[in-house]
């Protein structure tokens, strides 16, 4: 039909609430895409029944999602060729755990549609020794189609319940830039595009290590004060990391996008990873247990995103230049006291 197929892979809190939007965009407010918007759900059973029958029934994914009404033009898919066949533009959005399996498998040949484009609304790194890379130059360097990515404060259930907010998509060239605000953008989530893929990408990956140590904090029983300290601290290394490591991204990112500061404060304030944390630092538990035991399925990023960037750092001998990030590292996966976390900041 010449108009444009939306596929988005992944179906946990946020891939339900971006899918929702994308697919009342594409119905209500833009004739350009086809109607029918198919999300990719891994089976599950709920219940005794597979969860894409309950999602296409229902118009509810209780289990990722719940009493949020999806609209009726989304459908659960559990074959990824099926939700990729035909689509021209895709959204990754799975826990970043899971993108190498899809992306092998959606790289065989003949499964991509040609001059297709791609999003990520994933949250992490990928690191390999020295090297490091956003998920949108992994996605874009093994598919072979240009990628852009979005990040902001978006806690998603506040999303899908239609409160107002910013998000912020970082992206190759303009005509990304068109095609993803029309696909996102609403009266109640806000898009602004920059020019920055990685910026936006590694904002929203290295927030999640500030809002641990931000819930190590309220796991203390410390103030506002301490808090605000930590997000300053927090911010500073993030900006430092993202332009020290990634040439011709932007310090503007961090402080003026949503991507940026203000991802970190509602990160920090009422997200999984502070959450997890503040637990962590209250019982002792290791983050695994705690992850299982608070989330009910769904995935901490912030864990293993320190794990990686402590990697990376040592990899390259600078640890010592990311003191906030470290002391989260090693509180987390080393043993140290979580007292220690302030201590020489
Ligand atoms: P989630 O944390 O709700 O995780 C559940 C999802 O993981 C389900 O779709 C489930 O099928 C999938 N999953 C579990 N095990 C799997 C496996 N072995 N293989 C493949 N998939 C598996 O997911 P989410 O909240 O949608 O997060 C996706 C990404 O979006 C993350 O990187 C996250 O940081 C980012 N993000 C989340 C939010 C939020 O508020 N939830 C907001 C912004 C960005
Ligand atoms: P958490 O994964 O810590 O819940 O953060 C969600 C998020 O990325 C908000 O923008």
């Amino acid at each position: 039909s010449g108009k444009h197929k939306i596929a988005v892979i992944g179906s946990g809190s946020w891939g339900s609430a971006l899918a929702k939007i994308a697919a009342e965009n594409a119905w209500k407010r833009h004739d350009e895409f086809h109607s029918e918007v198919r999300m990719w759900v891994r089976e599950k059973q709920v219940n005794g029944k597979k969860l894409t029958e309950v999602i296409n029934r229902t118009h509810l994914n209780s289990r990722y999602l719940p009493d949020i009404p999806l609209p009726r033009n989304l459908v659960a898919t559990p074959h990824l060729k099926d939700v990729v066949k035909d689509a021209t533009l895709i959204v990754f959005v799975t826990p970043h755990q899971f993108l190498h399996t899809v992306i092998r498998e959606i790289s065989a040949p003949g499964i991509l549609t040609p001059g297709a484009r791609a999003i990520t609304a994933i949250k992490g790194v990928e690191v390999n020794g020295t090297d490091i890379s956003t998920f949108a130059s992994l996605i874009e360097a093994q598919l072979s189609i240009p990628t852009s990515a979005l990040s902001g404060a978006n806690i998603a259930l506040e999303v899908a319940k239609g409160q107002f907010c910013e998000t912020t998509i970082g992206v190759p060239g303009r005509a990304d830039a068109l095609l993803w605000e029309a696909v996102f953008d609403s009266p109640d989530f806000r898009v602004a595009t920059v020019d920055d893929v990685a910026g936006v990408s590694l904002s929203g990956a290295l927030k999640n290590i500030v809002a641990l140590a931000a819930g190590m904090v309220d796991g203390m029983g410390m103030g506002g004060n301490t808090k605000a300290a930590i997000l300053r601290i927090g911010l500073q290394e993030m900006r430092g990391f993202c332009l020290e490591f990634f040439a011709g991204s932007k310090a503007e990112t961090f402080s003026n996008e949503s991507a940026g500061i203000a991802d970190l404060i509602t990160t920090c304030y009422g997200g999984r990873n502070r959450k997890c944390a503040e637990e962590f630092a209250k019982t002792g538990q290791p983050f695994d247990v705690i992850e299982k035991k608070l989330l009910n399925g769904q995935k901490l990023q912030g864990t293993l995103t320190s794990e990686e960037v402590n990697r990376f750092l040592l990899a390259r001998r600078r640890t010592k230049g990311y003191p906030l990030f470290e002391k989260v590292y090693k509180i987390a996966f080393e043993g140290m006291p979580v007292n220690e976390l302030v201590k020489g900041l």
